[in-house]
Formats: structure tokens, C-alpha cells, sequence
């Protein structure tokens, strides 16, 4: 194989492009050497040798804790919780949520058996007490609807409002695909669990 070759199906295994957007991304580099082809190095490079899962939270940053959790302008007794890091990264850019996070690192699925302690729920318990709100912002599928309602039923004991993000989330609708504004829509309209 040749480099190219194989630069265009290590691409191609990249979330959103197939072998021919790959290919198409491989010209582009090339076209622009110095522009974007050299700083992309350094950045990947950069990036996989800084790159720490925050040790609160579970965020991907270049510090653990990550740069939101160790920000003392945003309130700490604000916890939304979502399924993944690129959730949390659609909310940080719709820039309506001001609180913390908490990344479950997927949902509970009893058929490919994630239970609680598989994903950060323990963890997120270890958190709760004195918070003023849980936003739960799991996706709108089966398997985020059932985690929801699973912490929502194990939160109620410590009397934490529960609220879940709400309108303009098409069912089974994933956070990550939503325009800023439809996700910001949905953050403001949450509901009382
Ligand atoms: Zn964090």
C-alpha cells in the first residue's frame, strides 16, 4: 500500500467519512501543505500525548480535572449529565449551560450489558449531594430514556430536582447532530422529572 494509500484508509475510519470523502480529504491536504496538512500534525501529535480523561467529570482535556470542572466562574451545584464526551462538546457550543458535567461514557443496555457501574452512574452519585439541579441530557432513544429514568429513581432518595432536556429533541434524536439552537431550545425548556 502506498502512503497515500494509507492515509486515505486511516481516514476513511474516522467518524463521517467514508473511502471516498477520505480520499477527497487527502487531495485537500495535500493542496494545503502548509496551511493545514503541517499544523495537523502537530496537533495530532499534541493532542495524543496531552490528551487526559478528567478524573470529576470525564471530559477529554489536556488536564484532569479538565478546564471546566476546574472553573471556579461556573456554579458547581449545576450537574448535567449526557452519554458522551461529544455530547458534552454540542452543549459547551450551544454556550447556554454555564454548570458542570458529568459524561456516562454510553447508556445502560441490558442487551450488551452495561449496567451502572459500567458507566460513571456510582461516580455521579458521589457528586449529588448538596446540588441544586441534575440536568439529565441523555439522548432521546430507548436506551437514554431507561438511563434516565433509572437516575432519576435513584436520586429521588437525596431530594435533588431532576430535570430532563425537553423540546425540539426528535425521538431517538442524538445530541451530538443538533444545531446550537435546537439544543439550547431543549436545555431551557427542560422539565421536572
Ligand atoms: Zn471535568
Amino acid at each position: 500500500m502506498t502512503p497515500i494509500d494509507n492515509l486515505a484508509t486511516l481516514l476513511s475510519k474516522l467518524p463521517g467519512l467514508g473511502p471516498r470523502s477520505a480520499r477527497r480529504a487527502v487531495l485537500h491536504l495535500f493542496k494545503n501543505k502548509e496551511k493545514l496538512f503541517q499544523p495537523l500534525i502537530v496537533a495530532l501529535q499534541q493532542t495524543l500525548y496531552s490528551i487526559k480523561i478528567c478524573e470529576i467529570c470525564g471530559n477529554l482535556d489536556t488536564s484532569s480535572p479538565c478546564n471546566i470542572c476546574s472553573d471556579q466562574r461556573r456554579p458547581h451545584d449545576q450537574i448535567c449529565v449526557v452519554e458522551e464526551v461529544a455530547d458534552l462538546w454540542a452543549i459547551e457550543r450551544s454556550g447556554l449551560f454555564k454548570g458542570m458535567y458529568h459524561v456516562l461514557g454510553g447508556t445502560l443496555s441490558a442487551m450488551d450489558g452495561r449496567g451502572p457501574d459500567q458507566l460513571g452512574i456510582p461516580k455521579l452519585f458521589k457528586r449529588a449531594e448538596g446540588l441544586k439541579e441534575v440536568i439529565l441530557a441523555t439522548n432521546a432513544t430507548v436506551d437514554g430514556q431507561t438511563t434516565a429514568f433509572y437516575i432519576t429513581e435513584q436520586l429521588k432518595p437525596l431530594n435533588i430536582p431532576v430535570t430532563r432536556i425537553a423540546y425540539g429533541i426528535p425521538v431517538g434524536g442524538e445530541l451530538d447532530y443538533l444545531d446550537e439552537g435546537t439544543l439550547g431550545a431543549a436545555l431551557k425548556s427542560r422539565q421536572s422529572m
